[in-house]
C-alpha cells in the first residue's frame, strides 16, 4: 500500500475506533501535509531514510514540541514541552509522520490502562461489546471491555487496528511487552542505555527503556536502527557505536537456518503456579517447533525469580518519589490552589488534586523506602536486584536466548483487574519485571491463542546489547510459527 492510501486507511481506521480511546491527541489532518511531501519524495527518489512516510503515534509521556504532552495525569493536562524526545526527534528528521499522542496508565503506573486522566483505553479485541453504529463508527455499549494492557496500551491498540504503522510506547516493569502480548503485536524493549531516554517524562529512571510496539519484528528491526545509539543528551545511553541490525532481520527467510544450533533456556521459576495451562501448552510446541529446527532447548534456574517483584515494587517507589519531587504546580503543572499559605501547603494540594490514587499511594510509599527506618528495605531491594542481575549473568554463558510467556494470561476484563487491585495486578508483571531489572532486551511475540482465540505472547530474552540477536532469533520464529 502507497504512503497515501496508508495514511487514509489509518486515519479512516482512528474515525471508526475512536471510542477506544487509544490517543490522548490526534493529529490526522494536521499531518497530511507531511504525508505529502514524503510522497513527493519517495516519486522523486529522495526518501530521507527508511522511515520516511512512515505513520507513528508516540505514547504521552516522550515530549513533542509544541504538542501537548500529558502522561496521562491531570498535572500535565497542559503541559506543552518547548522540545522534542530524542527518539521523536531521530525519527522526524528522517521524514516519519507523528500521527498522535497515546493514551497510557497515569505517569506509566500501571498495567491495565485504567488510571488515566483521559478515561481508559479500551483493547480492540473486546468483540461482543463493541457494535457499529449507522455511520460506521464503534461504540464501547457497556462497563466490561478486555484490557490492553498497560500502560503503553495506546500505543498497541493504535498498532494492533492499523491507526499507524509503528509506535512508540516505554517499558519499566514490561508496559511494551504486557500491551503486545494482550492486542497480538510485537513490542520490543531494548537493552537499558540501547536508546535515549531525554525527553521521556520518568517513571522509575534506573529501569525505563524507549520500547517499539509494531506488527512486525522487520519493523522493529527498522525502527530500532534509526531511535538507537548515544546521545550526549542521555548520559545513561551506551556510547559504544550501535551496528544497525535491519539489514541481517529483513534477509531472514523460512529456510534461513537461524534457528540451528542455537541454544535456548526455559527458566523453571518462570512457569508459575499462575500460569494459564494455554500457556504451558503454548510453550511446548514452541519448544518443539525449536528443537525440530536444530535449536537446543532446556530447563534452567534462575533463583531468584520470585523476589523480582517485591524488589522492583521498591526501587520503582523510590525512584518515583524522587522524579515527582520536582511536580509542585510551579513553575509548571496543574496549579490548584489559590489560597495556600505556604508552599509546602501549596504543592500539597496541587497534587492532592491534579495526581490520581495510585500515583499518589507510590510517591507516599517511595518517600518511606528512602527515609532513615524504611532504608532497609530500600537497601534489600537494591541487594536483591545485583543477585537477579548475577542470575542472568550466570545463564548466558550456558544458552543464547531466555523463551518464556510474556504474562500469564489472556489479555483479562477491567473488571478483573478492578477486583485484584493496583497491587495485586503485579501479577501481569511477573514474568516481564525480573528482564528490566537486569537491564536486558526483550520481544514480546504474538506466536499463539488461548483456547477462547484472545493472542498469547512469548517473550524472547537476550544477554545485554544483542537485539541483533534477539530480533533474528525473533524473525526466525515469527516467519515459521505463527499461530502455532
Ligand atoms: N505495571 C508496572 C508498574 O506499574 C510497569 C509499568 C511500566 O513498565 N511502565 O510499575
Amino acid at each position: 500500500m502507497g504512503v497515501l492510501d496508508f495514511y487514509r486507511s489509518a486515519a479512516s481506521a482512528y474515525k471508526r475506533l475512536k471510542s477506544l480511546n487509544a490517543f490522548i491527541l490526534e493529529r490526522y489532518r494536521e499531518c497530511e501535509a507531511e504525508v505529502l511531501m514524503s510522497q513527493e519524495r519517495r516519486e522523486n527518489g529522495k526518501l530521507l531514510g527508511t522511515v520516511d512516510g512512515k505513520l507513528y503515534a508516540v505514547k504521552d509521556n516522550l515530549c513533542t514540541r509544541s504538542i501537548t504532552t500529558t502522561s496521562g495525569s491531570r498535572f500535565l493536562k497542559d503541559y506543552i514541552p518547548p522540545f522534542n524526545a530524542t527518539v521523536v526527534d531521530r525519527l522526524s528528521h528522517l521524514g516519519a509522520v507523528l500521527i498522535g499522542k497515546t493514551n497510557l496508565d497515569e505517569f506509566g503506573m500501571g498495567s491495565a490502562n485504567l488510571t488515566s486522566h483521559f478515561g481508559p483505553c479500551k483493547s480492540h479485541l473486546s468483540p461482543p461489546i463493541y457494535e457499529h453504529n449507522k455511520d460506521d463508527s464503534v461504540e464501547g455499549s457497556t462497563d466490561v471491555w478486555l484490557v490492553p494492557g498497560g500502560s503503553s496500551g495506546g500505543s498497541a491498540v493504535a498498532v494492533a487496528t492499523g491507526m499507524c504503522d509503528f509506535a512508540l510506547g516505554t517499558d519499566t516493569g514490561g508496559s511494551v511487552r504486557l500491551p503486545a502480548s494482550f492486542c497480538g503485536i510485537v513490542g520490543l524493549k531494548p537493552s537499558y542505555g540501547r536508546v535515549s531516554r531525554y525527553g521521556l517524562i520518568p517513571l522509575a529512571s534506573s529501569l525505563d527503556t524507549v520500547g517499539i510496539l509494531s506488527t512486525s519484528v522487520d519493523t522493529c528491526a527498522t525502527v530500532l536502527d534509526v531511535i538507537a545509539g548515544w546521545d550526549e543528551k542521555d548520559s545513561s545511553t551506551f556510547q559504544v557505536p550501535y551496528h544497525s541490525c535491519s539489514h541481517s532481520v529483513q534477509s531472514i527467510s523460512s529456510s534461513s537456518k537461524v534457528l540451528n544450533g542455537k541454544r535456548f533456556g526455559i527458566p523453571k521459576e518462570f512457569l508459575t503456579d499462575d500460569l494459564n495451562p494455554d500457556y504451558i501448552k503454548l510453550i511446548d510446541t514452541v519448544a518443539s517447533f525449536i528443537k525440530d529446527r536444530g535449536g537446543n532447548v532446556c530447563t534452567v534456574s534462575l533463583p531468584h525469580t520470585k523476589s523480582a517483584t517485591p524488589s522492583y515494587n521498591i526501587l520503582c517507589a523510590a525512584e518515583v518519589s524522587s522524579n515527582m519531587a520536582k511536580f509542585t504546580g510551579l513553575p509548571f503543572g496543574y496549579c490548584y490552589s489559590n489560597e495556600a499559605k505556604s508552599c509546602d501547603e501549596l504543592f500539597a494540594e496541587n497534587r492532592m488534586e491534579g495526581l490520581g490514587p495510585v500515583v499518589q499511594h507510590r510517591i507516599i510509599a517511595g518517600t518511606y523506602f528512602l527515609t532513615y527506618r524504611g532504608r532497609t528495605y530500600y537497601d534489600r531491594a537494591l541487594r536483591v536486584r545485583r543477585l537477579i542481575v548475577e542470575d542472568f549473568h550466570r545463564i548466558f554463558s550456558d544458552v543464547d536466548v531466555l523463551l518464556t510467556p510474556t504474562t500469564i494470561s489472556k489479555a483479562p476484563l477491567n473488571t478483573e483487574i478492578k477486583r485484584l487491585g493496583p497491587v495485586e495486578s503485579c501479577v501481569y508483571d511477573q514474568l516481564t519485571v525480573p528482564v528490566s531489572l537486569a537491564g536486558l532486551p526483550a520481544i514480546s511475540l504474538p506466536l499463539g491463542v488461548s483456547h477462547d482465540g484472545l493472542p498469547l505472547g512469548i517473550q524472547l530474552v537476550c544477554n545485554r546489547f544483542q537485539e541483533e540477536t534477539l530480533l533474528r532469533t525473533a524473525k526466525s520464529l515469527e516467519i515459521s510459527c505463527y499461530l502455532l
